[in-house]
């Protein structure tokens, strides 16, 4: 990434400092986060790597990499090459959670088959009451939807009494993702502080992600991750955010060039998700 060297006053150096100390995120992105929304630049843009129908049909190889992905979001979920765990990026920073369990922030040369990131900015925010199930909890997602039809970002934090997540462990590229999910180990964990990232996609793009909520965990230690399965809270902190502008990279590689994409992956993803 280019570098840039200006001169700023005292006092905002020193609220910068202050904001990084409290919240965690690099001097670097908040800049350029606080940079990007005062020139309007990509506002409500969904950047995603490949389709979920390519997973289904083993599309697992190098793609793009974490530095690629950071130039367009520093919000979002996916997965590495050869299904090598789980992705979970925020606040710019992007953790991989492996197939044991483990979270380890991913460096910028590592390299993804599929990703969905966004540049988080919400612009409504909302308390979501005590729920029991992953069920419960859509229920109260969906009444904050003001549509079926635009794809939306969501941030939820706050202490889960229950959760459970899962991380698939790396397989053979070529290998569908049905295989690897065969194979995913699940974690369940009591009382635990943390966000849930994920999107709403609508049933219209079915064939290119996950239609419906597709959520990852984060805990606020960073030591425990994955892609949600089912949770249970008090109640939690909800920021959302709808998006209306879709951007897809197609990759390039013959692996993907020769995938045979048109059928419908519905039911091999309901499988590989839930
Ligand atoms: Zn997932």
């Amino acid at each position: 990434m280019p570098q840039l060297v200006v001169d700023i006053p005292q006092s905002i150096l020193d609220a910068l400092q202050e904001h990084c100390a409290k919240s965690g995120e690099t001097p670097d992105h908040a800049i350029a986060r606080t940079l990007a929304d005062a020139l309007q630049l990509d506002h409500g843009t969904l950047f995603q790597v490949s389709t979920s129908g390519a997973l289904i049909e083993g599309v697992s190889g190098d793609a793009v990499s974490i530095a690629t992905l950071k130039d367009h979001g520093d919000f979002g979920i996916g997965t590495f090459t050869g299904f090598d765990g789980e992705m979970v990026a925020l606040g710019g920073r992007y953790f991989r959670v492996a197939g044991d369990g483990t979270v380890n922030e991913a460096a910028d040369e590592t390299m993804t088959p599929f990703a969905v990131v966004t540049h988080f900015e919400p612009r409504q925010s909302a308390r979501i009451a005590r729920f029991k199930t992953m069920a419960g909890l859509e229920e109260q997602l969906d009444a904050l939807r003001d549509s079926d039809n635009h794809f939306f970002a969501v941030r939820l934090d706050g202490r889960f009494s229950r959760i459970q997540t899962r991380s698939v462990s790396k397989t053979p590229v070529g290998q569908s993702l049905s295989v690897a999910a065969e194979h995913q180990s699940v974690f369940a964990y009591e009382g635990v502080s943390g966000a849930l990232i994920g999107f709403w996609t609508p049933a219209y793009a079915k064939t290119v992600n996950i239609a419906g909520w597709h959520i990852h965990f984060i805990s606020d230690d960073r030591s425990k991750g994955g892609h949600l399965l089912d949770c249970a809270a008090d109640g939690l902190d909800c920021q959302i955010e709808a998006l209306n502008d879709f951007r897809i990279a197609i990759p390039e590689t013959t692996a993907f060039l020769k995938a045979q994409l048109t059928g419908d992956p519905t039911e091999a993803l309901d499988k590989a998700e839930h």
